[in-house]
């Protein structure tokens, strides 16, 4: 009952949220959603810390080990109890972020990052729905949203180069071709609706299988 949501600046991760909570509440699920970086009011103050402007851009090693800070408190705080309880919990962006942004991205070691996951995460969505959306296209979406993201500060986009957002996109389709069992991949290129038509669907057959 755990579902994350990858992908991509600019894939519509937003709008497919909001379309899988109420696919579920239709279907008289609990659904708690919550996000990555964040989650939990530590681990949100983590996101602030990690997405203010007013700084330069952290160490690949200092955002790697802030992003695993912020999973920890999320996992033990929010997705845990929320899964106990019976909820269903959809996730914008877990694990396979820090796989794709520091990990593709920045250039950290795999298998260090395997090994946070190990230690302080321990557990894994059954189902990751992966946004797979172009770069040029995705950059296309978000120009504009500097000045809307407020306190976030301005998005990464607007920061990186292109081959940074190669190499995310890369890394995450990577990991969707080594775990099919748990990966579905989505053309985001297509109109919202139809991303998040999609995207219920597949929740759906998931479900059912
Ligand atoms: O999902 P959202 O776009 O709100 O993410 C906020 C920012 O954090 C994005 O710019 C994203 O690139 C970045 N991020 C990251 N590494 C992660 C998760 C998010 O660099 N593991
Ligand atoms: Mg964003």
């Amino acid at each position: 009952r755990f579902v994350s949501l990858e992908g991509g600046e600019g894939a519509g991760k937003t709008t497919v949220l909001h379309a899988l909570r109420v696919a579920l509440q239709e279907a008289g699920a609990e659904v708690v959603n919550t996000r990555e970086p964040g989650g939990t009011p530590l681990a949100e103050m983590i996101r602030g810390l990690l997405l203010d402007p007013s700084h330069e851009p952290p160490a690949a090693e200092t955002e790697l080990l802030l992003m695993f800070a912020a999973r920890a408190q999320h996992v033990r705080e929010t997705i845990l109890p929320a899964l106990e309880r019976g909820a269903w919990v959809i996730s914008d962006r877990f694990t396979d972020s820090s796989y794709a942004y520091q990990g593709g991205g920045r250039g950290l070691d795999a298998g260090f990052i395997a090994e946070l996951e190990r230690r302080v995460v321990g557990l894994q969505p059954g189902l990751t729905l992966l946004l797979d959306v172009d770069v040029a296209r995705g950059r296309e979406r978000t120009r504009g949203r500097d000045l809307a993201a407020g306190a976030n500060g301005p998005d990464r986009i607007e920061r990186e180069r292109d081959e940074f957002f190669e190499r995310v996109r890369a890394a995450y389709r990577a990991r969707a071709a080594a775990e099919p069992r748990r990966f579905r991949v989505i053309d985001a290129s297509q109109p919202a609706q139809a991303v998040a038509d999609e995207a219920v669907a597949q929740l759906r057959a998931w479900r059912e299988s």
